[in-house]
């Protein structure tokens, strides 16, 4: 009932933090930035590299169509701010990280003073910030500033290539919403990478590895993209980040769907569209290696085609999660639940262009922020199952205990029953007999019960059963040990008790017996009981212990009953045939039931 009523308050939650965290991503949408871009702010050239930076008036630019032929050579992009209109004060030019050996950026000015600032691969200097962005500030001049020329060398595709120019002040806040935004993603994939590891081990369920190695890749791929690793190893700086951003983008895509694949197995799913989805999955990954070692060429139509896969595999996996939930899958359901919002922002910045959005990250950022989106949901789904494992686990044992306890118990009287009883005394015996000290097993068993339960019914012998059971629990505690044996048969074990110690309480406990009261139930009659008692020093196993006391409580009731008879051994050897207590009376030994 509580679920049912829970479900639309869950779904109420889940959207409002959808909603919050997709009003927070448009945001931090900047404004302010221009954007340059080919054919509309930007004229190009292409040059040999022997074309020196101080040459760029000898270069013909055409501001339409677009620029070919470059990756193995120099590559010129060239914006005029006196025709973009912005203003022209301290002015900041953001390029997003891309695929290059070199990179000069010129800052041109109205006096004709040219500044140039340059980065290479390997070294970015301190024009990296977090957030995959190179940064080059105009160098701050009386005369105004009327052009920015950018020159790569090597460039991969002029389609991975983006700027922005824009106020030096907003460029730093730009850089800081970034990095925090970026080390805030990163934290978290970090912690639900190392946590959903440890929930792996410790539930020993392969999903979840897998999914703690596709956080883990989301992590390495966040910290190349972002440039974040910069700062330890600077000589990564370029292409070779970007190369291995690229093969990390493809193994997580693979991981993914691995871990949504094997959460799955015993969902329902077919196993063979579970296979066709594993091995799109697989393609992805494998693909990811030729695609990060690509430098020159059309990357971009390669970059088309493994879209398109991507998408066969995300569709792919959302048909298994329905298939899987549809089955009453819990793993399907929270899978489908945590994929919802990356799946949804993979479809927006599709049809949406956020290239230039999100604080300068455009869609990386957003992917990284579903991530980790995804990254803690599935890990708080994981942990709320297992919790639930664990409460069922919990229940389980308690029930099993209980009903432990119950098979070691008699239901009528409370008191433990022969099993319980046995279990109990045995190492009271075992540690008796180490130490050298005297056991007693008392076998108390009343007199002509059957006549009772004849004469005045089975409900009246139980209540008399339980009358005595109560009255020989009172014996129990530190030296003393009770139970029912079974039928109208008691024990009571004495550690260390012994001679005319042990006469008396014998003898006390057979006339307390009969001086209970069951004038309710019985009127006049009086309830006795005989009682065998062995007495050994030092103690001995129960089995012998119990044949003894048996032996003596037949010759109590062969004396006449409502007495005591006590044998008494020396502990070490079998149980002998002729007691130091000569009884007077003798019998075919009874099996004994243990
Ligand atoms: P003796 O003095 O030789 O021990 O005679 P007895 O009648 O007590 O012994 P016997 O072994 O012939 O009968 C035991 C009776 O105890 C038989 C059985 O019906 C009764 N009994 C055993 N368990 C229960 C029980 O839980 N409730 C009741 N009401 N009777 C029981
Ligand atoms: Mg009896
Ligand atoms: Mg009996």
């Amino acid at each position: 009932m509580a679920s049912v009523t829970n479900r639309p308050i869950r779904m109420c939650v889940r959207l409002l933090l959808t909603l919050i965290g997709a009003a927070a991503l448009c945001g931090a949408v900047p404004a302010g930035a221009t954007a340059l871009r080919i054919n509309e702010s930007m004229c190009h050239a292409v040059s040999d590299f022997d074309v020196s930076d101080g040459e760029v008036e000898t270069l013909r630019f055409a501001c339409v169509g677009s620029p070919t032929y470059y990756q193995q050579r120099s590559l010129w992009l060239r914006t005029d701010l006196r025709q973009l209109g912005i203003a022209r004060g301290s002015v900041a030019l953001m390029v997003h990280n891309s695929r290059f050996d070199r990179l000069a950026v010129a800052f041109a000015y109205a006096d004709g003073e040219v500044r140039w600032q340059q980065v290479h691969q390997g070294d970015y200097g301190l024009h990296w910030r977090t957030g995959g962005q190179i940064v080059f500030e105009a160098p701050e001049r009386p005369a105004p500033l009327i052009a920015v020329t950018m020159r790569f060398d090597r460039l991969a595709s002029h389609e991975l290539v983006r700027a922005h120019l824009l106020a030096r002040e907003q460029s730093s806040m730009q850089s800081a919403g970034m990095a925090a935004a970026v080390g805030a993603a990163l934290t978290l994939l970090l912690v639900s990478g190392i946590y959903g590891l440890s929930l792996a081990i410790a539930v020993r369920r392969q999903y979840l590895a897998w999914q703690a190695a596709w956080a883990v890749a989301m992590l390495l791929w966040g910290g190349l993209w972002s440039q974040a690793h910069l700062g330890l190893f600077p000589s990564l700086a370029g292409t070779v980040s970007a190369q291995i951003c690229t093969f990390l983008a493809c193994l997580a895509i693979a991981l993914a769907t691995a871990s949504a694949v094997t959460a799955l197995d015993r969902s329902g799913v077919s196993r063979r569209w579970r296979m066709l989805t594993l091995g799109l999955g697989l393609c992805i990954g494998l693909a990811g290696i030729p695609l990060a070692l690509i430098r020159s060429g059309d990357i971009g139509r390669w970059a088309d085609l493994l879209g398109l896969v991507i998408l066969g595999d995300l569709a792919a996996v959302a048909i298994c999660l329905v298939w899987g939930w549809r089955h009453g899958s819990a793993e399907a359901r929270d899978f489908a639940a945590a994929w919802g919002l990356p799946m949804a922002v993979l479809a927006f910045i599709n049809l949406v262009d956020v290239e230039d959005g999100f604080w300068g990250g455009g869609s990386k950022l957003v992917v990284l922020v579903a991530a980790t989106w995804q990254a803690l949901w599935l890990v708080a789904a994981a942990t709320r199952r297992v919790a639930h494992l664990r409460i069922e686990r919990d229940q389980a044992r308690v029930a099993e205990a209980q009903a432990q306890e119950l098979a070691r118990r008699d239901p009528l009287t409370g008191l433990p029953n022969r099993r319980g009883f046995i279990e109990s005394v045995t190492p009271l015996l075992n540690r008796a007999q180490s130490n050298q000290l005297p056991a007693a097993l008392f076998v108390i068993d009343i007199d002509r019960f059957k006549s009772i339960n004849d004469v005045y019914g089975h409900d009246a012998g139980d209540v008399v059963l339980c009358r005595i059971a109560r009255r020989i629990a009172r014996w129990e505690g530190p030296i003393c040990t009770v139970a029912r044996l079974g039928g109208e048969e008691f024990g009571l074990l004495a550690i260390g008790m012994e001679g005319i110690a042990l006469d008396r309480f014998a003898e006390n406990i057979r006339r307390e017996i009969a001086a209970c009261d069951h004038s309710e139930i019985l009127g006049e009659r009086v309830v006795t009981a005989s009682v065998g008692v062995a007495e050994v020093r030092p103690a001995c196993d129960f089995q012998r212990l119990y044949k003894i006391a048996d032996d003596a409580l037949y010759e109590a009731k062969h004396a006449g009953r409502n007495q005591v008879v006590l044998q008494r051994h020396a502990g070490a050897g079998p149980a002998p045939d002729v007691p130091d207590r000569q009884s007077k009376f003798s019998r075919p030994r009874r099996p004994v039931d243990i």
